[in-house]
């Protein structure tokens, strides 16, 4: 499959969640199984390698964390949004496009020299992304690389990971 096939399969609907902005959907992806299959296989195959450990951003990157992770053998952290996790947690606040929020990872769960990949179905302005980041790195583990279905360049988030030293992958702008 083509990635302008790939491409097409992502709907865009406009002003949400607010006027003016233009969410790119990707639930229309993923209910094509083809259209699935081909976005994991295209974004594992981008990663770096020798990964021990995929972190998915809640909540649409779990999909493809999760995925990608049973093809190249590793484990799946859950990043998540503040106050989800049910055990003792270290979190972040950021800033992000639509407002405030807090990331969290749970304490313990990272094996000391873990390789994590960061993966999360979009990058926008990058905060998302940066700020899980510096959680994995709290957490004492090196963060080899990242890997977004989607970049929107025009908001810069991408060249950010970059600029700050990360391996950063995106199959679609
Ligand atoms: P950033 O922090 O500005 O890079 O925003 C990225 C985060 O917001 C990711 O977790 C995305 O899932 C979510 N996001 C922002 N814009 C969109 C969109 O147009 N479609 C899907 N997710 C989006």
């Amino acid at each position: 499959m083509s990635l302008a096939h790939l491409k097409s399969l992502i709907r865009t609907i406009p002003d949400f969640p607010k006027a003016g902005i233009r969410f790119r959907d990707v639930s229309s992806l993923l209910v094509d199984a083809a259209g699935f299959a081909e976005a994991v296989e295209r974004m594992a195959s981008i990663a770096p390698q020798d990964i021990d450990l995929v972190a998915g951003i809640e909540a649409r990157g779990f999909i493809f964390a999760g995925a990608i992770a049973g093809k190249i053998d590793a484990g799946v952290l859950m990043v998540r949004k503040g106050g989800k996790l049910p055990g003792p947690a270290m979190g972040r606040d950021y800033a992000l496009e639509y407002g405030e929020d807090r990331l969290e990872i749970h304490d313990g769960q990272i094996p000391a020299g873990s390789r994590v990949l960061l993966v999360d179905d979009l990058i926008a302005t990058g905060g998302t992304a940066l700020t899980s980041c510096r959680l994995i790195e709290d957490a004492g583990a090196e963060v080899a690389g990242a890997v977004f279905l989607i970049d929107l360049p025009d908001l810069g988030g991408a060249q950010r990971l970059r600029d700050s030293g990360l391996d950063t992958h995106a199959l679609l702008t």
